[in-house]
């Protein structure tokens, strides 16, 4: 536990608006966001904007979206889905309760209605610690007012929408939505496409439970699925196997090292192979990769 505030201080060091796509285009001013547009079916998109990717589907019944970005976007966002059909979506679904995915609440949610995960409801109404500080508790009408505790299935547009809770990974109320029809998956922060990934501690991650649900995602996928990720490119079965590897490998030295007796700090500077360089370039620099999973680990 004594490593603990040095964790934390090391997040609060890192800029406010750290959800980005790691690429910083999250440093420019709001008016400079577009929100990309990529096409994965006839009816299922991916829009990317400043936080986390958006899964969209549409249909003559309505527009569902998942998460919904930074209220920053909310315009540009609004304008991406009228394109698409509507926009004021009939549905959101939030995969977990970042902001970079549910801050857009405050605006869809005076027309849409909201779906998530019990946790997501609870930390919306009293979110904890992140980053050094703490986010304003969300207003009533911005909060999931259908929730679940394992899944649902939501039947629109001809579409058969399952979307299932996988437990402690990314946060504790992260859940995987499969647009069975489509055969595309928005796995939330569960995937950061070829990067270390960001596990919320504070909020019930944990490292290996990430591990366990990639792998039992794994099982699970279609291998001709198209995977929206919770931040990255539209990627692939494989490329969801690639990050398991590097989540499982890279986590596995720092545990080597923590069964070898060593410090933090010996840990850090005796680093990763080359080979993970890439993958520390991201929003989860090495040092800090290294750093939660010495604290997953460390936690009983
Ligand atoms: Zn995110
Ligand atoms: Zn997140």
């Amino acid at each position: 536990m004594r490593k603990l505030p040095i964790f934390f201080l090391s997040l609060a060091l890192a800029p406010l608006t750290v959800f980005g796509h790691g690429d910083n285009s999250h440093f420019h001013a709001s008016q400079d966001i577009n929100v990309r547009t990529v096409k994965i079916t006839d009816n299922v998109y991916m829009l990317q904007g400043r936080g986390g990717n958006i899964g969209v589907l549409t249909g003559p019944e309505g527009l569902l979206i998942v998460d919904d970005d930074y209220r920053t976007v909310s315009e540009k966002l609004s304008t991406a889905l009228k394109e698409l059909g509507s926009p004021t979506p009939r549905f959101i679904l939030n995969t977990h309760w970042h902001g970079d995915h549910t801050e857009g609440n405050n605006v869809f949610g005076k027309t849409g209605t909201i779906i998530a995960h019990d946790n997501v409801r609870k930390r919306l109404i009293d979110p904890p610690m992140i980053f050094g500080s703490r986010p304003a508790p969300y207003p009533a009408f911005a909060l999931p007012i259908l929730t679940y505790a394992e899944s649902i299935t939501i039947h629109l547009n001809g579409e058969e929408i399952k979307v299932v809770h996988y437990p402690s990974g990314h946060t504790d109320g992260d859940s995987i939505i499969f647009f069975k029809k489509a055969n595309v998956v928005h796995l939330g922060d569960d995937f950061f496409v070829g990067r270390f990934p960001f596990v919320d501690l504070a909020s019930g991650g944990n490292v290996q439970g990430l591990i366990n649900n990639v792998a039992a995602l794994i099982q699970t996928i279609p291998a001709d699925a198209k995977l929206i990720p919770g931040h990255g490119p539209l990627a692939s079965l494989s490329d969801l196997k690639e990050y398991h590897s590097l989540v499982v490998e890279s986590a596995k030295i720092v545990q080597d090292g923590m069964k070898a007796g060593k410090t933090i700090d010996e840990i850090k500077s005796a680093g990763f192979p080359e080979k993970f360089k890439e993958a520390g370039s991201g929003f989860i620099k090495t040092d800090m990769w290294i750093e939660i999973v010495y604290q997953s680990y460390s936690a009983k």
